[in-house]
């Protein structure tokens, strides 16, 4: 037992105990959610490195988010011991790819100091192609044209040219088409490779070079459900060795497919690798039953679907709440309100940082946001690039970047004038044009311009060339230069950290910050200083010698990537998906604000799931309702003890317009209580019980409990068999209620 490998199966049940110990060459567990898939993923790595023996550096995991890959990396690092976690090669797709393309890229053809493009950059490149073509095209849209064929795995010079197909082509397509000649072709000029090229360079290398792989014993994928094509093709390279894999995913679970995304990859694998072992969980540890049975309401409308056996291990429990309120405002205030009730009652046994609130789209969190912050609640916010969206750090991030590359042409002509140095507009788009007509890049432009080269096409006045000059070619060209060298009288190295606060200074960047945005300046310095926190972080959880997991090869020279700054960069990038700058080593407990999509995989004892009408869940702009569907299973499913529902019955555009209830709630709402859910001791220690808490004692729970819940009035016809729901309605709308009463209703029948 003092095996960690043992250990590790004692926790499980059946099904997850064949699973994590099966010794099949490849298992695929398709599974519901809650069904502890990731719990038995990860017991499989420990299992397969400690019992198994495989060494931790020939494992590789790949998870769907960056924030995944870190709680995984935890939660294995738990297990074994010894640090050994930190050798496996566990990251997203994205991630692995680009650590083995830093390694050996350059055996393809890549120059090793490749920067990655991400959405805004490939956007803004793309909106300079279309404009230069007079093609009308909305660059997003172009962009995930591009991206599509890039997940399908076509290049651009697969993209056949006979004669007949072109004739065929409409007018469109043939934009499209050179448009993606002429993205793909600036890319490669600035030395960039966007979000696909990381998977699709990463096949290349691993196709040629299938030594880079030749030590990898066993692949290992959660949320398989949401790989698309060449992310399959990725996984099948990586276990070229001895095909050695284990998927777990869900079907049901697929909310991907605007990315490419392909469920057919499914049957794809199983087809692939005969002799597969398929393995189902069938038990769902994560929610009450009652918020089970009714997400399964909902999926079960898709009638196409691959039916899965769900049942849940824990008690009945409160009903979900649905509830019609009058605006998006009305509704945000409610959220507000209920979540502060329920944390009173819990006593202190549920906090903020149990809640969360899911969102089908990004742009819903307005309301939200200022119905916390009125409250004075602390939230964060997850999908939706919050830190590293503000102004002052993308300002930041593209100095890094053209630091690091000064090829960089976008990041260059982004801080051109930031801080203002007389740049116009004008003169900038023109550098641009002149750098993509020419082999130069804006910077060897510049460079030349400051050196007084009489030859330069774009025109620049005398008085903004010494400012560039001096503000910003030989303050970067500086720093460069001490790039890891000594410095200082400790002869401390010359490191991220030491780069950015020269950078500050170089750039005087507080006086920037005084004179362009006087009225709140502070709050953005102070985010200035969390970016420094978050390099500073960054420096001390990467291992320099994280790399070495990496095979020594014979035939292949290995970059050892001994900078920072590259990999920073990478992980700012790459991290968009889930915030990392979120305040994590506070104490102050947060509210998580969430898109659906970037809930995947996680649980909350507390859900909101705001806005659920018809436009919104489905969206409007959404081509594929089963989806729609889908995300709203994810979002429900997330839940562990109490999920609300919630539905504006008035469009927030001011117009009178109804919103009608999202039809795929329709069929199933009269299973919902429409009161607030019943609290009563039982169901306070079934909570504790599935939280593994201590429930407080009652008069400690009435001594928290001040009369503060107002609710609004219920729009939501009263659904008589909710008995439940009723009798608690004392509890619920307690403002008017004497204190007595409520101290009955609490101390419950059998409490
Ligand atoms: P999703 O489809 O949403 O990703 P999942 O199938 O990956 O869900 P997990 O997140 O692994 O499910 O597990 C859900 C919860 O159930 C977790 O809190 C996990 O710790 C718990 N759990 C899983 N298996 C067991 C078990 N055998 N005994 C007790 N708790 C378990
Ligand atoms: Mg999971």
């Amino acid at each position: 037992a003092a095996n960690p490998g043992h250990a590790i199966l004692s926790s499980l049940n059946d099904a997850q105990r064949r699973a994590v110990s099966s010794d099949a060459q490849t298992v695929a567990i398709l599974a519901g959610p809650g069904s502890g898939k990731t719990h038995t993923l990860t017991s499989r790595v420990v299992w397969l490195i400690d019992y198994v023996g495989i060494r931790p550096e020939d494992v590789i995991v790949a998870t769907f988010t960056v924030k995944a890959a870190r709680e995984m990396k935890e939660r294995i690092g738990k297990a074994l011991g010894n640090g050994r976690e930190k050798k496996i090669v566990l990251g997203n797709f994205h991630s692995i790819a680009r650590r083995y393309l830093a390694a050996y890229g350059r055996h393809i053809g890549l120059n090793q100091k490749f920067g990655i493009a991400d959405d805004s950059d490939s956007r803004a490149i793309i909106a300079r192609i279309c404009k230069r073509r007079k093609v009308e095209l909305d660059p997003g849209t172009v962009r995930a044209w591009i991206s599509k064929k890039k997940a399908k795995g076509n290049e651009p010079e697969d993209v056949p040219k006979t004669a007949r197909q072109q004739a065929t082509k409409t007018a469109g397509q043939q934009d499209l088409d050179e448009c993606y000649e002429e993205y793909q072709a600036q890319l490669e000029k600035s030395n960039l490779l966007d979000f696909d090229d990381l998977l699709v360079k990463c096949v290349e290398l691993l196709r040629e070079f299938p030594s880079c792989v030749s030590n990898i014993q066993t692949v290992l994928i959660d949320e398989y459900q949401d790989t698309n094509g060449i992310q399959y093709e990725l996984m099948k390279l990586f276990a070229q060795k001895n095909r050695s894999i284990t998927i777990v995913g869900d079907p049901d679970q697929s909310i991907y497919g605007w990315r490419s995304a392909e469920i057919k990859n499914l049957w794809r694998l199983l087809k692939d690798f005969p002799g597969t072992a398929e393995i189902s969980l069938e038990q769902n540890y994560r929610s009450f039953q009652s918020i089970l049975n009714n997400s399964l309401l909902v999926i079960q409308q898709d009638k196409k679907r691959y039916r899965k056996a769900l049942k849940p291990v824990h008690g009945k429990g409160s009903r979900p709440v649905l509830r019609r309120l009058k605006s998006a405002s009305a509704e945000a205030d409610w959220i507000v309100s209920e979540m502060r009730r329920v944390i009173v009652m819990s006593g202190s046994m549920l906090n903020f940082n149990d809640v969360a609130i899911l969102l089908r789209s990004a742009s819903l969190s307005r309301h939200i946001e200022s119905a916390l912050g009125k409250s004075g609640i602390a939230y964060k916010m997850v999908g939706g690039k919050k830190f590293y969206e503000r102004v002052e750090i993308k300002t930041l991030i593209d100095y890094l970047r053209v630091i690091n590359q000064p090829g960089n042409n976008d990041a260059l002509a982004r801080i051109m004038n930031v801080p203002k140095r007389g740049i116009g507009e004008v003169t900038i788009k023109g550098l641009l044009e002149e750098a993509e007509g020419s082999t130069f890049s804006v910077w060897t432009i510049l460079t030349k311009h400051c050196r007084g080269d009489r030859n330069a096409k774009t025109k620049i006045t005398k008085h903004a060339e010494q400012r560039i000059a001096a503000g910003l070619i030989r303050p970067l060209e500086n720093i460069r230069k001490k790039i890891g060298e000594s410095v200082g009288p400790t002869g401390t190295p010359f490191g991220l950290v030491e780069m950015i606060e020269q950078l500050l200074t170089a750039l005087d960047f507080e006086k920037h910050l005084k004179t362009s945005y006087p009225d709140d300046y502070e709050q953005r310095w102070a985010n200035v200083q969390e970016f420094m926190n978050l390099a500073a972080d960054f420096v001390r959880d990467t291992d320099q010698s994280d790399d070495d997991f990496l095979p020594e090869i014979e035939e292949l020279e290995q970059v050892k990537e001994d900078e920072m700054l590259p990999r920073f960069l990478a992980n700012v990038s790459l991290a968009s998906d889930a915030q990392t700058a979120e305040d994590e080593g506070e104490a102050k407990p947060l509210v998580t604000i969430s898109t659906i999509h970037a809930a995947k995989g996680l649980e909350w004892p507390i859900v909101f799931v705001p806005a659920v009408y018809n436009g919104s869940i489905p969206h409007m702009r959404a081509e594929d309702s089963d989806e729609e569907r889908r995300l709203l299973y994810v979002a429900m499913t997330r839940a562990q003890t109490l999920l609300y529902l919630s539905c504006p019955v008035f469009n927030s555009n001011g117009n009178g317009e109804r919103n009608e209830l999202s039809p795929f709630i329709e069929p199933v709402h009269r299973a919902f209580a429409n009161k607030g859910p019943c609290f009563d001791r039982p169901i306070m220690s079934e909570i504790a019980k599935i939280l593994g808490r201590q429930l407080q004692s009652e008069d400690a729970i009435f001594k928290a409990m001040p009369d503060m819940f107002m609710i609004e009035d219920n729009l939501f016809p009263v659904d008589p068999e909710d008995t439940r729901g009723a009798s608690t309605s004392e509890i619920t709308h307690g403002t008017n209620q004497p204190p007595r009463a409520k101290r009955q209703k609490l101390s419950g029948p059998g409490g």
